[in-house]
């Protein structure tokens, strides 16, 4: 049984501040809160001691050969300038780590390294999150000199409770917490499932079934991605570790068939700069007017990295109801631009151009309905546009499909929802919080990538994005 434990209140007039989570969400609300007024500060995440990392920029086993393959999908500076600038001053142990491995990352990154733009290199996740478990400990330092009380605890949080001036938040672990003020941060909801995606030939997600994919993988079988995006890339960079390009065997399903651009970067870098008119009654017009603009800049020879940061920086600047003030129309938008502006690393994109080209890999168009279980691998039940029908004998599949309809959230955010702390949008059904990411209660903040709304604002581009994240938590103190 877990030992309990509770965070007793402070003395009367004390603050206690609680921030729910271990990304950078949470990390980003722990470095915001550096200028409030409290006397405690408690983090309580699933690996609150390693807060930054999350899901996203886990530390990975010592010995297995994946460890450092997966990338994040931008150059450092358009994740986090200052995260660049520590890539540099780290560079000579990160070269001696990447030494020997495969896929060969350092080769990948030689000619942004020969042309002195380290900042533009995909760099492996898990650097990300060495970087912000330093800045966290930077942090707790600085709260301490300052004489705020730090709790790291590693635990989860299943619910919230309003009392009359505090909040008192239970645990898995049968802690209670007490505090005046409340941040969440637990991410976004689960991988969509698909029938049939936990099997003998078959595993719903990448992360944390790599053990079992790898030794499909070494057997020979043919491995199929479920989805197009970020975690199919993952797989991809999963095979390159454990087996020789020549045997590799590699399919993306994904329904229009296409895999992100790559994200290049440039120097001198260089930010596209839109420009909308204002007042569109619906979205459809106003999407007339991205999509030229997108048009435009790849005519103008603009990179997928410029155009898409330029877009995140301009709708940072300028909100969405500037252009289209219909809130019900505005709710179409960010689907469409998610979609316009897709972009991922680009040394593996590269390298699944290169093993189409190849022969090694291949892209199916459609959208997969089920997977069956046969005697030596699965058979892929994927249906066109049309709604045509057809099987895919392969040898392994992987669900990377994202979150998508029948999503789960984590318990915390299921019991703010049905407490009615937050809301869906019936369109696309993300979170709605209001203005400066206050629930219902005003002592209690929330963001995650699955927040759509902010107060009266429909975000205009998805928060899946450290940057876009960081920046909202900056300006909802
Ligand atoms: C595998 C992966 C790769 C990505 N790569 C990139 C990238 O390259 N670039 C980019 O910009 N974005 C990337 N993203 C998008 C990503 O969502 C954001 O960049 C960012 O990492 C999200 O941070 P977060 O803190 O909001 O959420 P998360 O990183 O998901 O962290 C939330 C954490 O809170 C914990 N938690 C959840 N509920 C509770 C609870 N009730 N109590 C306690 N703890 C809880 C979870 O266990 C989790 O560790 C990636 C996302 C994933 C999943």
């Amino acid at each position: 049984m877990a030992k309990i434990e509770q965070i007793p209140p402070g003395p009367e007039g004390q603050h206690t501040h609680v921030i729910v989570g271990d990304g950078i969400t949470a990390l980003a609300f722990f470095e915001a809160s550096l200028e409030r007024d409290m006397d405690h500060i408690v983090v309580v995440g699933n690996q609150a001691s390693q807060l930054g990392r999350g899901a996203a920029y886990a530390k990975g086993d010592a010995d297995v050969p994946w460890r450092f393959a997966y990338l994040l999908n931008s150059p450092a500076d358009d994740i986090d300038p200052q995260f660049a600038e520590w890539l540099v001053h780290h560079w000579d142990t990160i070269a001696a780590k990447m030494q020997n491995r495969s896929p060969n990352w350092l080769a990948a990154a030689a000619p942004l390294v020969e042309s002195d733009d380290l900042y533009g290199v995909n760099a492996p996740r898990e650097f990300y999150g060495d970087f912000m478990e330093e800045k966290t400990r930077a942090l707790v330092e600085a709260f301490e000199a300052r004489g705020v009380k730090v709790t790291l605890l590693d635990d989860m949080a299943t619910a919230l409770a309003i009392e009359s001036n505090q909040v008192m938040i239970t645990t898995q672990g049968g802690r209670v917490l007490r505090a005046q003020s409340v941040d969440v941060a637990p991410g976004g909801p689960s991988t969509m499932r698909i029938d049939g995606d936990e099997g003998p030939f078959s595993s719903p997600s990448v992360f944390g079934f790599e053990t079992r994919i790898a030794e499909h993988i070494k057997s020979g079988a043919e491995i199929f991605c479920i989805g197009g995006n970020a975690a199919m890339l993952d797989v991809l960079r999963l095979c390159q570790s454990l087996i020789p390009e020549q045997d590799l065997r590699f399919v993306a399903c994904a329904p229009d068939g296409e895999i992100p651009t790559p994200l290049v970067p440039r120097l001198p870098r260089k930010l596209t700069v839109p420009t909308f008119s204002k007042g569109h009654a619906t979205a459809d017009a106003f999407l007339a007017e991205v999509r030229r603009e997108i048009d435009k800049a790849l005519a103008d020879g603009d990179e997928m990295r410029e155009i898409r940061a330029g877009f995140r920086a301009h709708f940072l600047q300028t909100p969405l109801s500037s252009y289209l003030p219909d809130v019900e129309e505005a709710r179409k938008v960010p689907g469409a631009l998610r979609f316009w502006l897709r972009g991922g690393t680009r040394d593996t994109i590269q390298d699944m151009h290169r093993l189409v080209g190849e022969g090694k890999a291949r892209v199916v168009k459609g959208l997969v309905q089920e997977v069956r279980h046969n005697d030596g691998g699965a058979e892929v039940v994927v249906t066109d546009d049309a709604g045509h029908q057809q099987s895919i004998q392969t040898g392994f599949v992987v669900n990377c499909a994202g979150a998508g309809p029948g999503s789960r959230f984590d318990p915390l955010t299921e019991d703010m929802l049905a407490q009615g702390l937050l809301s869906r949008s019936h369109v696309g059904g993300g979170l709605q919080v209001g203005a400066g990411c206050k629930t219902s209660a005003p002592n209690v903040r929330y963001l995650s990538p699955a927040v759509s709304e902010i107060g009266a604002e429909v975000i205009a581009m998805p928060l899946y994005d450290a940057h876009m994240l960081r920046s909202y938590v900056a300006r909802s103190m």
